[in-house]
């Protein structure tokens, strides 16, 4: 078994506000896509990190990114051949743990793919074009998914085999993976593992860490 962490660095960050690409805004005195690269490196065999394009350099282990975030994980997973478990993982999560990576591979026994997500505690409705509510869901069965998303990577392979604009509209892997049939479990996460988007998310993001050190 030959396990790969795959980290998806190669946004923009537009709605950060930052000069650069999020992943690499410092946070807690480190560029934000190196924790979760320590992390991953802990737990994997090894790690390939997608990078906007231009920013690879020379060394192993740095990919180009693509134009959409699950693009960037195709490139990523496509210079992993060796691969047979991917654990995929997005930078904008930089308070990931080694346990919740842990949880997620070993929640693989038996699907094609183990998901960290938190349980939903807000209501959810739908809205039609004019925002007027046309449902509310049950909240009991909902759960916010996050990364790490582990997959068995053939799984993986094939559920990414698919046109630009299909990669382009997928907000996660695991939904590419359930649409091309595979199996998919969810692993209860923490809320701690929050998507840092805004610089609210980044402040927070900062007192945690250094709650933690
Ligand atoms: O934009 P968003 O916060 O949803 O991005 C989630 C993750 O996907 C980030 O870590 C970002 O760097 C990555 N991404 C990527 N390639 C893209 C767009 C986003 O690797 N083209």
């Amino acid at each position: 078994m030959s396990v790969v962490g795959l980290i998806a660095a190669g946004g923009s960050g537009e709605r950060l506000g930052a000069d650069g690409p999020k992943a690499f805004v410092v946070l807690a005195g480190r560029p934000m896509v190196e924790w979760s690269y320590d992390v991953l490196a802990g737990v994997c065999d090894s790690v390939v990190v997608a990078v906007p394009a231009g920013q690879e350099g020379d060394g192993p282990g740095y990919v180009a990114g693509g134009p959409c975030r699950s693009d960037s994980v195709r490139r990523a997973l496509h210079a992993a051949p060796q691969a047979t478990v991917a654990v995929v993982h997005d930078a904008a999560r930089p308070l990931v743990t080694s346990e919740l990576v842990r949880s997620c591979i070993e929640g693989l026994e038996g699907v094609d793919g183990a998901v960290a997500a938190a349980p939903v505690s807000d209501t959810v409705k739908e809205t039609d074009g004019e925002r007027m509510v046309t449902r509310t869901l049950d909240r009991a069965s909902l759960w916010a998914v996050q990364t790490p998303q582990v997959f068995r990577a053939d799984a993986l392979r094939r559920a990414l085999d698919v046109d630009d604009a299909v990669l382009a509209a997928a907000t996660d892997d695991s939904s590419l993976v359930e649409a091309s049939g595979g199996a998919v479990r969810l692993v209860e996460a923490p809320r701690e593992n929050f998507k840092v988007t805004t610089a609210l998310d980044l402040r927070l993001a900062e007192a945690i860490l250094a709650d933690r050190c």
